[in-house]
């Protein structure tokens, strides 16, 4: 009689690898009334790549074959990150302890005799099957795991309202690219950006508004820059560029370019802005040319910045 389990064995795939096809008959036939799908290979070779092309859930694999042996097809079945963790039931004529030394030394799981019992091999395919299930289950909740930890990552380096990188990650690849900067001999440099009178922008049209400019202006500079450079959302409504190999006359250029966009776009309600469109404040520092040391430059564009503030607004300083 057919029960639940058995259906669930279709996706058990047993490979059977012997050269006598009396002993693959009969180990079907003690097997295939549980429901598991029975795969066959004649010879180590056929094994082997059966083996790697199914990665079946066991392998019952005999020991004496001519050419390529059941040792070595356990052993490089175990020594491929890919195929060793399919349990391997090594199939021996005797009960020779030679044999069994050998198949543990090539990483064998278990061992069954012939002539075959057929409730020692079930018991023996059980247990190896369970532990088999085991891992796989353990796999899974790894690849999960992975990917949580991914995402909880990506969390802790993205700004939430405009998806920018957040101040944290600014710090960190600004001190790689430091290092990086030093090792090669290569220019870096830093913008910082802040909104002009971004509170009256907000008191006027709400903070959701607000919000929507920062978002703006978010999109304005990722698409602006390249694809090694990294802009952050600094702190509430200033933003951070790192441009890598930049010396500051390009600095200045994207700098100003960005300045011009955010000058040009068209916010909701700029007109009641105090020069009658929303601008932005830019700083700029550049490694070795500033400083050398990181919280001096970021000190250095945040100086520039309001410099830029004081002069005025809607500039850029560099120098
Ligand atoms: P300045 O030209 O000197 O920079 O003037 P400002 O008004 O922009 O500067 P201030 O520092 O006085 O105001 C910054 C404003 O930015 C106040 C604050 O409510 C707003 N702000 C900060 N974070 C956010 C945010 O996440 N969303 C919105 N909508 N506003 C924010
Ligand atoms: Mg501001
Ligand atoms: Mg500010």
């Amino acid at each position: 009689m057919k029960t639940m389990d058995d259906s669930l064995n279709r996706n058990v795939k047993i490979l059977i690898v012997d050269d006598v096809s009396l002993n693959i008959q009969l180990q079907r036939t003690f097997l295939e009334p549980c429901g598991y799908t029975i795969l066959e290979a004649r010879n180590g070779e056929a094994g082997l790549e059966m083996a790697r092309q199914e990665l079946p859930d066991l392998v019952l694999l005999d020991v004496m074959m001519p050419k390529m042996n059941g040792f070595s097809v356990c052993q490089l079945l175990k020594n491929d990150e890919n195929t060793r963790f399919i349990p391997i039931i090594m199939v021996t004529a005797l009960n020779e302890l030679e044999d069994k030394i050998k198949g543990i030394e090539a990483g064998a799981d278990d061992f069954i005799h012939k002539p075959f019992n057929k409730l020692e091999l079930m018991a023996r395919v059980k247990s190896l099957l369970r532990i088999k299930q085991l891992h796989d289950q353990l796999q899974d909740k790894i690849q999960e795991l992975e990917h949580a930890q991914a995402q909880l990552r990506e969390l802790a380096i993205t700004d939430g309202l405009t998806a920018l990188y957040n101040y944290r990650y600014f710090h960190e690849t600004l001190i790689q690219e430091l290092e990086r900067a030093h090792r090669h001999g290569l220019k870096v440099s830093v913008v910082i950006l802040d909104i002009d009178y971004f509170k009256h922008y907000n008191d006027h049209n709400g903070h959701p508004a607000g919000n929507e400019v920062l978002s703006t202006i978010a999109r304005l500079l990722k698409a602006n820059i390249r694809k090694n450079d990294t802009a952050a959302r600094y702190g509430g409504e200033e933003f951070s560029v790192v441009l890598v190999e930049t010396d500051k006359d390009a600095a200045n250029l994207v700098a100003h370019k960005i300045k011009s966009l955010v000058e040009a776009y068209a916010f909701a309600n700029e007109e009641h802005q105090p020069a009658g469109k929303l601008t932005i404040s830019v700083g700029v520092a550049t490694y070795p040319d500033d400083f050398q040391n990181l919280d001096e430059l970021v000190k250095c564009a945040d100086r520039r910045l309001y410099k830029a503030k004081k002069n005025g607004r809607n500039l850029v300083v560099a120098e």
